[in-house]
């Protein structure tokens, strides 16, 4: 399994601190409380492997996690979390909206959304500054858990539908932490990406 035995490799605060790329770069982004931090822990099969990410301190920070493959998770800082200065909210879309648009090695966009609150618009602004490098993006529409099979059936065609004009770069699929549901599908995705 792709993400398994992820390992913790390193942390940077600003564009500055990016490692010189040493490998295919997967970025995973959401806004806060999305369930982000949950989906990593599932697909490492970890149970705490992106606390890393939510210890004090690091949840402004990109967070590199380096998989068996040799590629690296990159995980983005949580955004839309309403409750930090508008001057630090800036500085974090600074941060993801520079990697985002000008990291060479970074070969796809993992986007965590909740499936019962999906694109937001800053899940939209993600899409935008990440879609014109003509690179995959893989949605996940996740706490799927949380509703019935008709309305999570609803919610997943209604964002294809959605994202329908920017092509096949743009996959989306239903995802449950809780039920551990998706994975295969998001590990499929993503070796294809590395494998391209
Ligand atoms: P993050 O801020 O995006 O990293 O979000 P977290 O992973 O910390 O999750 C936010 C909240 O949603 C926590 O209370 C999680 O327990 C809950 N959560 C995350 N994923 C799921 C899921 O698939 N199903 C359910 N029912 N709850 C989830």
């Amino acid at each position: 399994p792709l993400f398994r035995n992820a390992r913790f490799e390193t942390s940077i605060a600003k564009p500055s601190g990016l490692p010189s790329p040493s490998g295919p770069e997967i970025a995973f982004a959401g806004r806060s409380n999305a369930g982000k931090s949950s989906a990593i822990n599932t697909l490492a099969g970890h149970v705490r492997l992106a606390y890393v990410s939510k210890t004090p301190g690091r949840t402004q920070l990109l967070n590199f996690f380096r998989l068996n493959c040799g590629a690296l998770m990159v995980d983005l800082p949580g955004y839309g979390y309403a409750a930090v200065p508008e001057k630090v909210r800036k500085q974090w879309q600074g941060l993801i909206e520079s990697y985002l648009k000008h990291r060479e090695s970074l070969i796809g966009l993992v986007l965590i959304m909740d499936s019962r609150h999906p694109l937001t618009p800053l899940d939209r602004q993600m899409i935008d500054w990440f879609a014109p490098s003509g690179r995959p993006i893989h949605i996940l529409l996740t706490k799927s858990d949380k509703l019935t099979r008709g309305p999570a059936t609803a919610t997943l065609q209604a964002v294809k539908r959605e994202l329908a004009p920017l092509g096949e770069k743009v996959t989306v699929q239903l995802f449950s932490s809780l039920k551990k549901t998706g994975v295969e599908e998001t590990e499929t995705v993503v070796a294809r990406w590395l494998a391209a």
